[in-house]
């Protein structure tokens, strides 16, 4: 078994290291609490991006990317997730926010929505969240109903990330054959943005609302009935990638914390000579570790092209969990001063407790990985 990383991805993780030194640590003051950074700053961004080769270097090399697949695309992911700049935390910035479901388009289709959103043209969000309940997709009560050539849509989704600046919406809804997926440009009669949600974290998801919309069927992605299947992918790997997302935060609010230890003293002794603070430390590191394991395990066997569904919930389950402790640790060895809005520990532990529900809650990984092992359909012995 060998746990080394590929020479060309150390360069890789290396220069996106730099890159958020240089161009993106230095823009969180401005930006750490803004739900998006503004335009023309993300556009100087991904053109940097573009000039220094890293623009959508995970994407397969046939539509031009850099093909350094999902063990890659967690490396680099590591060391965005190292810096507050909202849009990084996700890493729009090497590559546009899109999900498997546009590669199950037709060609035409690619023409219209993948490849413009791949050149940085286009944007998309994903919807598949209702007022009714998330956790449970069955209770979809969004329609496409068949009319003439095309389909009749109505309904409303909630907590959309990114649909105020979309300009097509990935939609689920219910049809005969099960529930579908349809695209759906901005601008199309009936569809409308409704109220947006200020949470505890900097995200601002918002509701769309589908008012008798009429979308041709060549908007449908796949066969009628086959968005569940588009759906899991697509939230398959949006687990998987929490993992490296809360590793390089965890990383960063540990590296804060032992920096600390080191130097505050209490009774005339530096912090780090006390037990109980050695043992957050040691805790911490351990969980970290392991989450790390266990996410580049799930990367690699998606780079295999082998089943990851039960790996992306552990890895969720695990690496969202493990940053929310090590959060708290680091929060509680600051002191007063952790919770102070100079330091960014309050604003990681913030986000940490948002990720918790956001793409499936802990309770949904857990029901998941308990019904695949209790089902006989996966094994203890995953490896
Ligand atoms: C910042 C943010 C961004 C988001 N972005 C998107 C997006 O882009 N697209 C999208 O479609 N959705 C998005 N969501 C929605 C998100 O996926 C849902 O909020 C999440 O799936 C939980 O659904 P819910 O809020 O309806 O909670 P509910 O489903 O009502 O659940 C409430 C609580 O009950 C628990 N629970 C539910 N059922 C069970 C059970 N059987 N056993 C035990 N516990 C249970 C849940 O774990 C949760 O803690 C976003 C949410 C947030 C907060």
């Amino acid at each position: 078994m060998d746990f080394s990383i590929p020479e060309e991805l150390r360069m890789l993780r290396d220069s996106a290291r730099r890159f958020v030194q240089q161009e993106l640590l230095p823009l969180e003051p401005l930006y750490a609490n803004e739900a998006d950074i503004p335009d023309d700053v993300r556009a100087r961004l991904q053109a940097k991006a573009k000039e220094l080769g890293f623009w959508i270097f995970d994407l397969p090399e046939a539509c031009g990317g850099g093909g350094v697949g999902y063990v890659g695309m967690c490396l680099v992911c590591e060391e965005l997730a190292r810096c507050n700049v909202p849009s990084f935390r996700a890493p729009t910035v090497f590559t546009p926010y899109l999900g498997p479901v546009l590669f199950r388009c037709t060609p035409e289709q690619q023409q219209k929505y993948l490849y413009p959103v791949i050149n940085g043209d286009k944007r998309t969000c994903f919807a598949l969240t209702e007022p009714n309940g998330g956790s449970d997709p069955s209770q979809m009560l969004t329609t496409a109903v068949r009319e003439g050539d095309g389909y009749r849509i109505n309904g409303t989704k909630i907590f959309i990330t990114g649909a105020d600046k979309a300009d097509f919406v990935q939609l689920f809804a219910r049809t005969p054959e099960g529930v579908s997926c349809f695209l759906i440009d901005r601008d199309t009669d009936g569809m409308r943005l409704g109220q947006s949600f200020e949470l505890m974290s900097p995200d601002r998801p918002w509701e769309v609302v589908f008012d008798n919309v009429f979308v041709p069927a060549s908007q449908m992605v796949g066969e009628p009935g086959r968005g569940w299947e588009l759906a899991r992918e697509f939230l398959d790997v949006g687990r998987l990638i929490h993992g490296p997302k809360a590793i390089g935060r965890a990383e960063r609010v540990l590296e804060l914390a032992m920096a600390y230890a080191n130097e505050r003293k209490t009774f005339g002794e530096p912090l780090a000579n006390r037990q109980a603070i050695q043992w957050m430390v040691a805790d911490s590191a351990v969980e970290l570790n392991a989450a790390r394991l266990m996410t580049m395990h799930a990367a690699w066997k998606a780079d295999q092209g082998m089943d990851f569904h039960i790996e992306a919930s552990q890895v969720k389950l695990c690496a969202d969990e493990m940053l929310m402790r090590v959060a708290d640790r680091a929060l509680q060895i600051h002191g007063g001063m952790g919770l102070s809005r100079e330091l960014p520990l309050e604003l990681i532990f913030r986000d940490a407790r948002s990720r918790l529900i956001t793409e499936g809650s802990s309770e949904m990984q857990r029901m998941i990985i308990a019904r695949e092992m209790l089902s006989g359909r996966s094994s203890v012995n995953r490896l």
